[in-house]
């Protein structure tokens, strides 16, 4: 553990720490941020109000569009001369959002990251291979500041240019690798292209995020690298990544959200209502720390569900591994869907790789879903049993009767280096 003593604070006095940085917090959003003085304003609420988490009910949700009005600098809630770094969402969903940090907000960037490193298994001494991109992304600056922080020696080799990140991995030996999960099945099968055993390397841990991903990916990436893979999360707005991370002994059960610095709510998505621990809504955060670019119950549009592990080895809450985005989300004949519960189902066909994209079409008003997957093994003759075991497994499982299109192997984009995009939507 790379921070024991907050690590695993009891509860009641992570509760105390949030409620006294919380004040502080609505203090400082209310006095420097002409947005939220007039949210307040205009609600009737007073930063007195807000004593403890419990309050914080009483303040509308931040929007991802609130900060877009705002754009570049309108939420900074310190003098330029006091930023030290400025970074940009990777606009997945349109028009990037810009963040600041402080020499102090990059501090505590520092110190998550290096806490989520440790939690995913690597160890002081070892060497990362970062393979998020650098630039205004937050994932390859946030990595290496975090490696850095924990006493690992950084590979800043960023994304893409896959041949090279190979080339990398067989002679740096790095013994930690981070990238998306996506970007992770691209490494395993070039190294089953190029004939590489992976035994040869040195990389032991898989530290993987960004994008929405599950177990059936999981399995491809731990097998195909000889990795302990492990899920890390964060956005933006908040920080970066960093914001949860996943143990690597306990994989499979969540994320632990660094509570000391972020508060999080899961609320439902209609009605903005909180919803009790367990039960799966929209993830909205509030910074506890953050000096340049504090936020107050930011709607992160992602769907998961928060809880306490009480065999954990740590104190801190958990999230679920997200969903999906709630604006990603698909809505077919009534039924909500998410690409990763048609990437679960592929999970439960052991001759279909998760290599897949799902095509939306309009058919007269009604919209309509195509997978396009691949098998494992190019077996054509069977594609008309493998298309039918999916359709009934995802009507079985999601309850929708889509088309499915077995492709052979290597017919699907595959990740270049960063997000991949599993939905095509041609509905206009
Ligand atoms: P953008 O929102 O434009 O993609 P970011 O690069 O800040 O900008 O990405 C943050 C978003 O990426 C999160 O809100 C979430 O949707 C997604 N994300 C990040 N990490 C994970 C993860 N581990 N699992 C699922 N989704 C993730």
């Amino acid at each position: 553990m790379h921070n024991p003593k907050i690590e695993t604070l009891p509860v009641e006095e992570l509760r105390k720490l949030q409620n006294q940085r919380l004040r502080q917090t609505v203090q400082r959003c209310y006095e420097q941020v002409p947005f939220y003085k007039s949210l307040f304003d205009e609600k009737g609420v007073s930063p007195g109000d807000i004593k403890t988490v419990e309050d914080l009910h009483l303040l509308p949700f931040t929007k991802k569009d609130d900060l877009r009005k705002n754009y570049p600098y309108g939420m900074f809630a310190v003098p330029m001369e006091e930023v030290r770094r400025i970074h940009a969402s990777s606009g997945t969903t349109g028009k990037p959002t810009v963040v600041g940090y402080t020499q102090n907000d990059l501090d505590v960037f520092d110190e998550v990251v290096a806490r989520s490193l440790a939690c995913a298994g690597a160890r002081p001494g070892m060497k990362l291979h970062n393979a998020y991109g650098y630039g205004l992304f937050t994932g390859g600056l946030g990595m290496h500041g975090g490696a850095t922080r924990l006493g690992m020696a950084v590979i800043p080799v960023s994304g893409g240019m896959t041949e090279r990140q190979i080339t990398i991995l067989q002679d740096f030996q790095p013994e930690v690798i981070c990238c998306t999960p996506s970007y992770a099945q691209t490494l395993a099968e070039t190294l089953v292209k190029k004939g590489i055993d992976p035994a040869d390397l040195a990389v032991k841990y898989a530290v993987l995020g960004a994008e929405p991903w599950t177990e059936a990916i999981r399995k491809q990436v731990e097998d195909g690298l000889q990795v302990t893979a492990s899920n890390i999360y964060g956005l933006s707005e908040i920080i970066g990544p960093g914001v949860s991370q996943e143990d690597f002994e306990e994989r499979g059960t969540g994320s632990y959200i660094w509570e000391d610095h972020f508060y999080p709510e899961v609320v439902d998505k209609d009605t903005g209502q909180p919803l009790p621990h367990g039960q799966e809504g929209v993830l909205v955060f509030t910074s506890l720390t953050k000096e340049a670019f504090p936020v107050l119950r930011y709607w992160t549009n992602d769907i998961c569900s928060i809880y306490y592990d009480r065999d954990a080895k740590r104190t801190h809450i958990k999230m679920s591994s997200i969903k999906g985005r709630s604006d990603d989300m698909l809505i077919i004949r009534g039924v909500n869907l998410f690409h990763t519960q048609v990437e679960e189902a592929i999970h439960a066909l052991e001759y279909l790789s998760p290599h897949y994209r799902l095509i939306v079409d309009k058919k007269g008003s009604k919209d309509h879903v195509t997978v396009e997957v691949e098998d494992v093994k190019g077996d054509t003759g069977s594609y008309d049993q493998f298309t039918s075991s999916l359709q009934h497994q995802i009507k079985n499982t999601i309850g929708l009767s889509m088309d499915v299109i077995v492709k052979t192997p290597g017919s699907i984009p595959r990740s270049e280096g960063g997000k991949l995009k599993r939905i095509v939507d041609n509905r206009g």
